[in-house]
């Protein structure tokens, strides 16, 4: 009895991990558990993916911010009051964006942050929509729009990345690491 209370510990440990690992990785779309095949944590290549693909692989939300360029409503995203240690990726493909040593709490009613993990972790666009000039951060390796970026952080470099949750994917560090 005790042995299979132990295997059964085991393999529920193992499931909740392999789920966490792939939050993101596989998707409820349509009702229907997908597995997106451009995810990857360790790959940097640059891809170049039709939305009409994107489409059949991300959830309608993270379809709608990240191919679409949709926004979150502000004090609405899960990662907007939150201050887990970890690490932010794209949930679109997987890239690491973010620590959550660089986030800061901020009022603006979305996650900011002071700086990415890499330089080439985001690209940046000029966005002229709504009669505002701002600087639109997208995905280094997929070009999902993550959010915009601003000059009025409080480190500084004055830079507020102001990212929408939807696009970000976090995975809290492991225990027993720094
Ligand atoms: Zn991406």
């Amino acid at each position: 009895m005790k042995h299979l209370i132990k295997i059964s510990a085991v393999f529920l440990l193992g499931t909740l991990g392999f789920q966490n690992m792939n939050a993101q990785k596989i998707q409820k779309v349509n009702g229907k558990n997908i597995v997106n095949p451009f995810y990857s944590r360790t790959e940097t290549k640059i891809l170049k993916v039709k939305n009409s693909e994107w489409k059949k692989v991300l959830n309608d939300n993270l379809y709608m911010v990240s191919r679409l360029n949709e926004t979150e409503m502000a004090n609405t995203g899960k990662y907007n009051k939150f201050d887990g240690l970890g690490t932010y990726y794209c949930g679109a493909c997987g890239n690491a964006l973010f620590k959550s040593d660089a986030k800061f709490a901020s009022t603006c009613g979305w996650p900011s942050f002071f700086q990415t993990i890499r330089p080439k972790s985001v690209i940046y666009k000029k966005d002229v929509s709504y009669n505002m000039v701002r600087t639109e951060v997208r995905c280094g390796r997929c070009d999902a729009h993550l959010g915009h970026l601003f000059d009025d952080g409080p480190t500084a470099n004055k830079k507020r990345y102001c990212m929408n949750s939807i696009s970000l994917e976090f995975e809290p560090l492991a225990k027993n690491s720094k």
